[in-house]
């Protein structure tokens, strides 16, 4: 599968009409429907997602584009089956965000599919049906990766792990210590401890793009993050870490000569251990394999994981990066173009695509 594309000047754009052996392998490949990939019809000038059940055209007659709208800009229409099936997919869009609300409030109650569905008016085989189908996670892997948000909040604060186990609704520790290291990243006491008395060292240096922070265990960086100053620096780091023995040393371990070399298109092998959810790790370490002056869409990064659907809970893994610029989710860019959200501001990401040589000043940036 292709998810990756050098821009060379032309942001976010698929040549029209270039039909390379990649997209004929895409449209070859049924069993992998790829939502972006939209193309039209020469003759009839309607146009198509791939997975649409309508016979795709002969080559010849093909044109592809990148986006609806560079479609609707060249006078193609979308065709009917399409617009059905977006429709229906809006409202299971709809209905999975009102369920992931509930799920939110609700998170610390007992919680099945007959009871949700119950709230939300529909049968619990739909319940389950619908979200899967829109955040490409069962409502039960949702509520048990929200729990563990929770709960780790909880933990920083320096709850006891029982206390916060049972604070987001268990009431047996099994819950956690089955499988333990892909939920917190770690065992929980070993979690705990990293938020008290665990010692975290930190560099600073002044760059280009502010001054980037590099927190660090002895096992590798644990957080990045680009500030104004030493005071934002000091606030970070005491929200992020607030029962850790912090220490500023010298940047032994080039840490931040790598990240910035890495942003310089060079291949560096720095250890890493971000604390996150199973789906935000599998996030992460797919965002690792975007190369250098390139982008994807968060749809292409939830292809990747193998969650289709899975678009918005894709963005929010990429909000919580704890490691951007060397988890280089600044290049991951919205669909139609836009760069979407970045969480060391959007002025930052602009610049890193400009260096990177994949996007153009004066394309639109409202996020
Ligand atoms: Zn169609």
């Amino acid at each position: 599968m292709a998810i990756t594309r050098k821009t060379g000047g032309k942001a976010h754009h698929v040549e029209a009409g270039r039909m390379d052996i990649v997209t004929k392998t895409r449209l070859a490949n049924n069993s992998q429907p790829d939502s972006n990939l939209i193309y039209g019809n020469r003759r009839t000038r309607i146009y198509c997602y791939k997975i649409c059940s309508s016979r795709t055209p002969s080559e010849d007659r093909i044109i592809l584009f990148h986006n609806p709208a560079d479609a609707e800009k060249s006078g193609y229409r979308l065709c009917s089956h399409c617009r059905d099936a977006m429709e229906r997919n809006l409202d299971t869009v709809k209905l999975a965000d009102r369920i992931c609300d509930y799920i939110k409030s609700h998170y610390t109650e007992k919680m099945t599919l007959s009871s949700i569905g119950e709230a939300m008016g529909i049968s619990p085989g739909k319940t389950g049906r619908i979200f899967k189908d829109a955040m490409g996670v069962s409502a039960a892997k949702y509520l048990d990766e929200y729990r563990i948000i929770r709960l780790r909040e909880k933990l920083r604060s320096g709850s006891s792990v029982s206390a916060a186990v049972y604070a987001v609704g268990h009431n047996s520790l099994s819950w956690l210590y089955t499988d333990s290291r892909s939920k917190l990243g770690m065992t929980p006491s070993r979690y705990r401890k990293g938020s008290r008395g665990e010692s975290i060292s930190y560099s600073m240096a002044d760059t280009y793009l502010g001054k980037i922070v590099a927190a660090y265990t002895d096992k590798g960086l644990c957080a990045v993050t680009v500030v104004d100053s030493a005071e934002a620096a000091e606030e970070y780091l005491r929200k992020e870490f607030p029962r850790a023995l912090l220490s500023e040393s010298e940047d032994t371990h080039q840490y931040i000569e790598g990240i910035l070399a890495y942003l310089q298109g060079s291949s560096v092998n720095i250890p890493m251990v971000p604390a996150g959810t199973e789906f935000q790790l599998r996030v992460w370490s797919a965002l690792r394999t975007i190369p250098f002056g390139s982008t994807v869409t968060y749809s292409e990064v939830a292809e990747m994981i193998g969650r289709p659907l899975a678009v918005r809970a894709v963005a929010n893994a990429c909000a919580r990066n704890p490691l951007p610029l060397i988890i280089p989710c600044h290049r991951v860019v919205r669909k139609n173009g836009e760069l979407g959200g970045y969480g060391l501001g959007i002025d930052r990401k602009k610049k890193l695509l400009e260096q990177e040589g994949s996007f153009i000043t004066g394309a639109r940036t409202d996020a």
